[in-house]
């Protein structure tokens, strides 16, 4: 199994098509990765309709490059992705985005996934089960999957990269649904472990020349993490995520889930090409807060849960009262109080899945941690300092 990395600093034309070339030059280029498929279906990340500075999305340039080198060999190539809609209409995700100047550009087709053919699968994860359905098109010999997704934190999973990409193969509104169901982390982490292994026939490819830390995957900061990661396997590509920042795969829900399910896939086993891992190292990479708690034993989380579990707070000053999570909340835990013309939360009925942080149009949510946390998280920084 191959990994390859490249430094690249920032989207400037040059910079980034040398990159990219060097990038995907191990695998064979465009025509050792296509293999003998006709079809690419190109799913980047575009969890919020915001533009790509703010390292919420995959950037355009990157998109762009695939799809003009795949239409160069005679593929047909497709875009698509199915962010979670709390408002509005998925062209809005694509404009601001900047996916509609690169269909716009080279001719590539939009896919809604709402709109195409699904399929049922049954996935069990711990004691729980439930059929899903997921895009049809995605099963199909002749299609290969590029999944181009974006390096950032994650306040449910710690990080979103390459397996979790795979989510967004899951059409419409069944996934908030789906946190209600898994509601655990690990048990949800194993959900998306498992989805992606169905899709054997992809690429992966992480942007992480921009990233994201501290509350991601929509309200972090962006990083200059300056590197791309690529690999026939999506774990491998997540396991170079993790030793870039310096955190340990097995403590995380997707991750360690994937490793359960792909114990062959090792970095030490893994033929790494281009720039070495400690070359692109990246110290000071903020986790988001919320996520603490998975490092609390179940039991003593049962005991002390009041006090330390993350909630979402909104904050009245940003919020436009669109109603995006009042839509998104799978536990209907949000509503609109309209003699006081507030946006409430009831926490007794909050799973803390954190989508409506992620449909937020103006970050007017953001997450409290207790005070038990806050002291774990002193903790951290104090023994990642000595
Ligand atoms: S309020 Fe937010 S974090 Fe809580 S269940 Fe609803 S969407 Fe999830
Ligand atoms: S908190 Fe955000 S998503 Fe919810 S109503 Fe206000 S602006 Fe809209």
């Amino acid at each position: 199994m191959k990994l390859s990395i490249q430094k690249c600093s920032n989207y400037n034309p040059e910079n980034l098509e040398m990159a990219l070339e060097r990038l995907i030059q191990p695998f064979g280029s465009f025509s050792g990765i296509l293999k003998d498929r006709r079809k690419v279906l190109i799913k980047p990340n575009l969890l919020s309709a915001k533009s790509p500075e703010k390292a919420v999305t995959t950037h355009p340039s990157i998109v762009e490059w695939f799809v003009r080198g795949f239409q160069k060999i005679g593929a047909s190539v497709y875009l698509g992705d199915s962010p979670p809609i709390g408002i509005g209409r998925i062209e809005e995700y694509w404009k601001k985005t900047g996916m509609s100047d690169v269909v716009e550009k080279t001719g590539a087709k939009f896919l809604y996934f709402e709109k195409e053919t699904s399929r049922m699968h049954r996935i069990a994860s711990g004691k729980l089960q439930t059929d899903i359905s997921l895009l049809d098109m995605a099963f199909d010999k002749d299609v290969l999957i590029l999944n181009l997704a974006k390096l950032k934190s994650h306040n449910l999973t710690v990080i979103t990269g390459a397996v979790k990409n795979f989510f967004g193969l899951v059409p419409g509104l069944q996934k908030p649904k789906l946190h209600k169901i898994f509601p655990d982390s690990f048990d949800f982490g194993k959900l998306i472990a498992q989805i992606a292994q169905l899709f054997p026939n992809s690429f992966t490819v992480i942007d992480g020349i921009t990233g994201m830390d501290g509350d991601g995957p929509a309200g972090g900061n962006p990083i200059n993490t300056c590197v791309l990661l690529a690999s026939e396997h999506p774990l491998a590509a997540d396991l170079a995520f993790c030793k870039i920042i310096g955190t340990s795969p097995e403590s995380l829900p997707i991750i360690s889930e994937s490793l359960k399910l792909n114990p062959h896939v090792t970095l030490e086993k893994i033929e790494i090409s281009g720039n070495s891992l400690s070359e692109v190292k990246y110290s000071g990479f903020n986790l988001p807060k919320a996520p603490l708690f998975l490092k609390i034993p179940k039991p003593l989380f049962k005991l002390v849960q009041k006090l330390i579990k993350p909630k979402p707070r909104i904050c009245q000053s940003k919020c436009i009262k669109c109603r995006a999570c009042i839509n998104i909340c799978p536990a209907h835990a949000i509503s609109l109080n309209d003699s006081s013309d507030t946006v409430k939360l009831n926490y007794s009925k909050c799973i803390a899945c954190f989508c409506c942080t992620e449909v937020c149009p103006k970050n007017a949510i953001d997450i409290h941690i207790g005070s038990l946390l806050n002291l774990l998280k002193f903790l951290r920084a104090l023994l990642r300092r000595y």
